[in-house]
């Protein structure tokens, strides 16, 4: 079965990666997806149930991933069409693809407030919901009404309210294959000027902290927030400019490893390998990788029964 004839989106082997990442790392997956509705997503689920030791992942605006030298796989991105802003009073709904800091302005432009916190992050409000993204003490999720999406596995559409969505630190128990098609955010009235001038704060912030060059942000999960966190641990331990190939432990922010030309997975995990021995050693955390780590040995998705028993549990955690 070849994928390409049969769906309305994009289709190409050996695409490489690194162009689709902040990271700017990445060798080529052997399929690349661009979805551009749920139809498209039936077929690939057809076609991943027909090729069942065939690994895929979900991209969204690729600003949490690092990507190996070869992803023997199957890639899927929400194309054009699964990346519409509308607004329905004070609800917006963004389909996945739409970059996050997009969804901000528009919100803001049409006076809805309550969203300025999450402008200047990276990526999809697809990625932002999976990850529960989030900044200055304050989470998407706090703001999600409901996500829609596709189950790869099962091969149905489902709808999750907000409450059947177990939410945690920079996490979510959305299954890695439910691909999010649409999120309805609740906001508030809001003035258009006040969301805009602080929007312009936040923005200006974010640029005098964190680094220029490419990066998929924090590296670690912060170990107890806010009173420790990793930046603090790494900072103090001298890991500032250490540098493994071209991946470097940002000199601006320590929990930063940036890619200083042609870093590779490999460069990055080793300087991963170093801190978090350095950080268990001297003071005992288990830092944990808040980027996602991505390689072809996982065991395929569409094996693991898990999955849909994770979706529809209902808890609060993380709010
Ligand atoms: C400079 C910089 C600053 C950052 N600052 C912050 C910050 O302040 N706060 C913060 O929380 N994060 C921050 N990040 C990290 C990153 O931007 C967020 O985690 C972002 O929400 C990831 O979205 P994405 O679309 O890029 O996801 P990706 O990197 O593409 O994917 C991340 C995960 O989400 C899954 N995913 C993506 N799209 C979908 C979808 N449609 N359906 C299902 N699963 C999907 C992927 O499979 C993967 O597991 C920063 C990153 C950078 C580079």
């Amino acid at each position: 079965m070849h994928l390409a004839p049969l769906i309305e989106g994009r289709v190409t082997t050996n695409e490489r990666m690194a162009p689709h990442t902040t990271y700017r790392i990445g060798g080529p997956a052997d399929v690349f997806v661009v979805a551009e509705s749920v139809k498209d997503l039936r077929k690939v689920a057809q076609f991943l149930a027909e090729h069942e030791d065939v690994p895929y992942q979900i991209l969204g605006g690729g600003s949490n991933v690092l990507y190996p030298d070869h992803y023997q796989g199957v890639v899927i991105h929400p194309g054009e069409e699964l990346s519409a802003i509308e607004r329905n009073g004070s609800t917006i709904t963004a389909g996945a693809g739409a970059e996050m800091h997009e969804v901000v302005l528009k919100a803001a432009a049409w006076g809805l407030g309550g969203l300025d916190f999450m402008a200047g992050i990276p990526g999809s409000i697809g990625g932002a919901v999976k990850g529960n993204a989030g900044a200055f003490g304050k989470w998407i999720s706090q703001k999600v009404k409901k996500v829609k999406g596709f189950d790869l596995t099962e091969r149905v559409e489902k709808t999750l309210k907000e409450d059947e969505i177990q939410w945690s630190y920079r996490s979510s128990n959305v299954s890695p294959a439910f691909f999010i098609t649409e999120v309805a955010l609740k906001l508030e009235p809001g003035s258009r000027e006040a969301s805009m001038a602080e929007i312009e704060r936040i923005v200006e912030l974010r640029k005098s902290k964190h680094p220029t060059e490419p990066s998929a942000g924090s590296v670690f999960v912060n170990p107890r927030p806010p009173d420790v966190t990793a930046g603090r641990l790494i900072e103090e331990l001298g890991f500032k400019g250490r540098r493994i190939g071209d991946a470097m432990c940002s000199p601006r922010h320590a929990n930063f490893i940036i890619n200083l030309d042609n870093a590779t997975q490999a460069d990055v995990m080793a300087l991963i390998g170093q801190i978090k021995n350095a950080v268990k050693e001297r003071f005992g955390y288990d830092l944990a990788e808040e980027i996602k780590i991505i390689t072809s040995q996982e065991e395929p998705v569409c094996k693991k029964e898990v999955r849909s028993k994770e979706i529809g549990k209902k808890s609060n955690g993380g709010k």
